[in-house]
């Protein structure tokens, strides 16, 4: 269903103009997005996470305002250095020494962790998600093809972006993150490889590989490895065209990465790739950046399971979304016990007033729902025939207006979603829409039955297909899953041992609660009768 009022314009704010524009898409009706993914050479943190969910929220909220999104968003398994510089500096090199593994073993379990974790707070998997290994050749390609335009040069099998050569065409390295050369010139660190480079600001396209660095390939230049700006000019473009619509990615990664992809993309194209640059701001804890290598920093599973030193207590996945989506994407967050405790109390109430609208509550207390109804459909026939009034169909609250206007606040919801995407305005009207309901419920407001029923698909519509939430409930039939695993496994070790004692009392008293055990070919399973 397509609620979007035909007057209103999407409006995206712009990194490299810094302003709020209106998006005009390539194609309409069509939308090619581009977010930078993870390094997976560990786990992600909890700040990795908010970055994702950011682009998740406008991902979805792309696709509930009728565009078709071909959103890409890669895995970065090779070439990001800690530094411009060694195979010591190699994040997946250092990592698999570590851990005494292959480094694609390393990419290979942080990779499917990641997975998991952004299954968990229920992301939406990307339309296309390639690797920086799967798409060596096209770097290669790129690399030859910057050299042949005189936009890089080798030197000792490594080869750099000659950012002086881009300027002296009259392009403007340092346009996005608004900095000049010489800034740049003077902040860089005496790096390994700057005595290759023309310029300390130039940037490796494609670095040598020391006899001692695995990750490795054949070039034209000898054995190395990428650089990690150019897989993403390179997958971007591969799979969204030399011209696509947004290209996203945390605000830390404005610079050097995205200045560098800038480069390249116009270095190799003749033109600018992107047409919107998006930035997703950061989560803080303690009021500083999460980051792994300061130790500031908490892993998304710690926060869920309540094993850590930060939070009092557990919390389940879409508190966590709706603490992140009570931010505006561009703004910084900053996590603490508090606004976590704070987002519980207000997740819970949303999700009470979305039973309370889809009638579940029915199940519980059946009076309370009818009388709901009635009060619905009363008001309906007296509205559409008031003729045909009579004492008994009179609705309970006959002189009560209604102080919720249903189409005024679509609107107010429209307007915020599309103000580039501010989810925090959205979630202040969807808690206006949340105290009609249980004004609704305490029979305090009365609703025409059409307007319940679009408020109805609408509140399901914001909170499950565009904040991403997830019914607490849901969750915890998963954690009965787990619990009866571990359950059938400790009844199949008891009967082992011979101790058919043990294992009759787990079925038994089992199945006084209702739960039964079916032993198979298969193994043993359970249902709930
Ligand atoms: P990485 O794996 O380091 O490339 O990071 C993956 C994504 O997480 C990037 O878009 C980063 O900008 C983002 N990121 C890193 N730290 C934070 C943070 N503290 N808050 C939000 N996003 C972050
Ligand atoms: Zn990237």
């Amino acid at each position: 269903m397509n609620f979007k009022p035909k007057t209103l314009n999407l409006k995206i704010y712009n990194s490299l103009t810094a302003e709020k524009e209106i998006f005009k898409p390539i194609l309409e009706g069509n939308i090619g997005m581009y977010v930078c993914g993870p390094t997976v050479y560990s786990n992600v943190h909890l700040g990795n996470v908010r970055t994702f969910i950011s682009f998740d929220f406008i991902f979805r909220t792309l696709k509930f305002l009728g565009y078709k999104v071909r959103y890409v968003r890669n895995i970065t398994d090779a070439g990001h250095l800690t530094d411009d510089g060694t195979a010591e500096n190699d994040r997946f090199v250092k990592q698999s020494r570590l851990e005494k593994l292959e480094p694609m073993e390393i990419v290979q379990k942080y990779t499917v962790d990641f997975h998991k974790v952004l299954d968990v707070f229920n992301l939406l998997p990307p339309t296309i998600e390639p690797t920086a290994t799967g798409h060596i050749l096209e770097q290669i390609e790129l690399t030859q093809k910057l050299i042949n335009s005189g936009f890089a040069y080798e030197n000792g099998g490594s080869v750099y972006f000659d950012v002086e050569e881009y300027n002296k065409r009259g392009l403007n390295y340092g346009e996005l993150s608004r900095r000049n050369i010489e800034e740049l010139i003077a902040n860089t660190r005496d790096l390994d490889g700057q005595n290759e480079k023309k310029n300390p600001a130039d940037f490796a396209l494609w670095k040598k590989a020391s006899p001692e660095h695995i990750m490795r390939w054949n070039s034209p230049w000898g054995e190395g490895f990428p650089g990690w700006h150019l897989e993403c000019t390179v997958m971007s473009t591969k799979y969204l065209g030399t011209k696509f619509d947004i290209h996203g990615g945390g605000l830390d990664l404005k610079f050097p990465h995205h200045e560098c992809e800038i480069a390249q993309g116009k270095a190799g194209n003749g033109h600018e790739t992107v047409n919107y640059w998006m930035h997703a701001n950061m989560l803080t804890m303690n009021g500083q950046r999460m980051s792994k290598s300061t130790g500031n920093y908490i892993l998304p599973m710690q926060l869920l399971s309540g094993e850590n030193d930060f939070f009092e207590k557990a919390f389940h996945p879409s508190v966590v979304r709706f603490c992140f989506m009570q931010a505006h994407y561009r703004s910084v967050l900053d996590i603490s016990n508090e606004a976590m405790t704070a987002a519980e109390k207000g997740f819970q109430r949303l999700m009470e007033a979305v039973k309370i609208i889809n009638n579940e509550e029915l199940i519980i207390n059946n009076s309370r729902i009818s009388n709901l109804e009635s009060r619905i459909s009363n008001l309906e026939s007296r509205t559409s025939n008031p003729e045909s009034r009579t004492p008994n169909l009179e609705p309970r609250t006959p002189n009560l207006e209604s102080n919720f206007k249903f189409s005024d606040w679509k609107t107010k919801c429209f307007e915020a979603l599309t103000d580039d995407f501010n989810s925090p305005i959205l979630m202040a009207h969807i808690f206006e829409a949340v105290k009609f309901i249980f004004a609704l419920k305490d029979e305090k407001e009365q609703i025409s039955l059409e307007d319940f029923n679009a408020l109805k698909t609408l509140m399901n519509a914001f909170v499950y297909g565009v904040f991403g939430f997830q019914n607490i409930e849901e969750n915890n039939d998963e954690k009965l899953d787990q619990a009866m695993q571990i359950l059938i496994e400790l009844r199949n070790q008891a009967r082992k041992s011979k101790n058919f004692e043990l294992s009759d009392q787990i079925r038994d008293k089992l199945l006084e609660r209702g739960i039964e055990l079916k032993d198979g070919r298969e193994g043993t399973s359970y249902s709930l009768k």
